[in-house]
């Protein structure tokens, strides 16, 4: 373990390294609703939100993405070529929205991955010979946290078991691996344009937007997928996020995960052709039109360089 060289996420390679943890590693923890620190940790909640978590949290609050999105998220920069994330919004103490004071989390059945997680902390890596992200854990140990002093030992498998974040972890893992993917690929993945970076931010967090995308003329003319899939992608939200993890590797990777129309590509050039025959004939009339503005003032003189200067005598 201690020679294998790992692909680790950024914030991580310039740290101290954490105590890395499997899952059957044994950690001693528990937290309840009568310890002293109880909802300490959400006073100064610093959540990131995954896909998985938007759904969830979405459903639960009976919110549509934009609304979702609007009143309870904050964007940030999730890598450093710009991809975006988002964080759960707090208020200005930095107290989650979330915190009811006396009853805890009010969102708890639903409440996001990080939160589930802690003090443990996941950590999506690669090894530098494969293409598969593995799944390590650190131990968050923080002094206001007294759960750490409890007597309880259990395994971070059976802690996940417990926190019931497997079922996150499956629905994000394809987004995780995205993530590392792009961190790690180096300078060859190379830096997303803007319109990548709009297709990524739209199918990982708002997915109403995203399905009105998948569903439209354009997006049909373009890709080549049976009926089946759009009636799919249209009623079912979990359907519709993976669609959206494939679509994103296209995007981010140009992996050609979702097959194009035979005549998309022509289209696309065709289309580009106008736009780029529109450009340069708007530049001709630019240059013409400096180009008889400059021929004026040298016939009519330089202080001449309104229209009406052409009437004189
Ligand atoms: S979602 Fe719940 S558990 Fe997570 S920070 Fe907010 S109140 Fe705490
Ligand atoms: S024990 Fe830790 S996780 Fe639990 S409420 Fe206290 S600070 Fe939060």
């Amino acid at each position: 373990m201690s020679d294998e060289k790992f692909d680790i996420p950024e914030e991580l390679a310039s740290a101290t390294l954490p105590t890395l943890l499997t899952a059957e590693s044994t950690i001693r923890f528990r937290c309840h609703k009568g310890i002293s620190c109880f909802n300490d940790c959400c006073r100064a909640a610093d959540i990131t939100l995954a896909p998985y978590d938007v759904l969830r949290l979405q459903r639960r609050l009976g919110m549509n993405s934009e609304q979702f999105l609007k009143n309870h998220t904050v964007p940030f920069q999730l890598e450093r070529d710009g991809v975006p994330g988002i964080k759960l919004r707090t208020d200005n103490e930095g107290a989650c929205l979330f915190l009811d004071p006396e009853k805890g989390c009010t969102v708890y059945e639903d409440r996001p991955t990080v939160c589930r997680y802690y003090p443990v902390g996941l950590l999506a890596m690669r090894r530098k010979d494969s293409s598969v992200a593995e799944q390590q854990y650190s131990l968050v140990v923080e002094e206001h946290c007294k759960g750490h002093e409890e007597d309880r030992e259990l395994t971070v498998a059976e802690y996940r078991k417990e926190q019931g974040v497997e079922e996150y972890d499956e629905f994000n893992r394809e987004w995780y691996e995205l993530i590392l993917k792009k961190r790690s690929g180096g300078p060859g993945v190379g830096k997303p344009n803007e319109m990548s970076l709009q297709l990524f931010f739209m199918a990982s967090f708002n997915f109403d937007m995203f399905r009105k995308f998948v569903l439209s003329d354009n997006f049909k003319r373009t890709y080549d997928l049976p009926q089946q899939t759009y009636d799919e992608l249209e009623q079912n939200d979990e359907a519709l996020i993976k669609f959206g993890y494939r679509f994103m590797r296209q995007v981010l990777f140009a992996e050609m995960t979702i097959p194009e129309q035979k005549d998309a590509w022509d289209r696309r050039v065709q289309e580009r052709k106008a736009v780029w025959q529109a450009r340069a004939e708007a530049e001709i009339a630019r240059r013409n039109a400096e180009m008889e503005k400059a021929m004026r003032e040298e016939t009519l003189g330089e202080e001449c360089n309104t229209d009406s200067c052409g009437d004189r005598d």
